[in-house]
């Protein structure tokens, strides 16, 4: 299986044994979205899974924040929304299905996710990175001494997984892909 540890773990939670450790978490919708009341949703909202614009004035660009684990191959993603400048929104649309678009020069990024466990994280500052055609940018902390900036340079631990896997489990942060 693909975005998870086989073998599950014993939850110190709940004192339970859960089946898989996820190594992959994702939000469908930028925070932003969120505070707009459900039925101005339709009129004010444009959302696919890859791009969001609100109001045609509030732009944002869906990635993955990537962050090494010690010891297991394949990295541990958040899968994000950040807020993008209206040039770089067009920019990323018109470069969209453009071979070479990973050769792009890092941009600016916002993140609009609340990922609790790190404090307030809305607006933190990003550096997006195009990636080849069909995958999704990825998202650099640009502050180095951010909790998130440090364990994307230093990578994390299988039992920093098991925690986080246990807080979002026991305090119900959606993971929605
Ligand atoms: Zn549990």
């Amino acid at each position: 299986m693909d975005g998870v540890l086989e073998g599950g773990f014993s939850c110190t939670v709940c004192g339970e044994r859960h089946e898989v450790l996820p190594l992959k978490y994702s939000v469908k919708a930028p925070q932003a979205v969120m505070t707009i009341p459900s039925d101005e949703i339709d009129s004010r909202v444009v959302i696919t899974p890859e791009q969001c614009v609100i109001d045609n004035r509030d732009f944002y660009l869906r990635g993955r924040i990537l962050i090494p684990v010690h010891g297991v191959e394949s990295p541990f993603v958040w899968g994000v929304w950040a807020e993008i400048s209206p040039t770089n929104f067009l920019r990323t649309n018109e470069m969209w299905n453009t071979p070479g678009r990973e050769q792009e020069p890092l941009f600016t990024g916002w993140l609009n996710n609340d990922l609790f466990l790190f404090g307030e994280t809305i607006n933190l500052e990003l550096a997006v990175r195009t990636q080849e055609v069909g995958k999704r940018p990825q998202f650099l902390i640009r502050d180095p001494n951010h909790p998130l900036a440090i364990q994307q340079r230093e990578g994390i631990t299988v039992e920093d997984v098991q925690d986080i896997a246990e807080m979002i489990y026991h305090r119900g942060w959606k993971d929605e892909e």
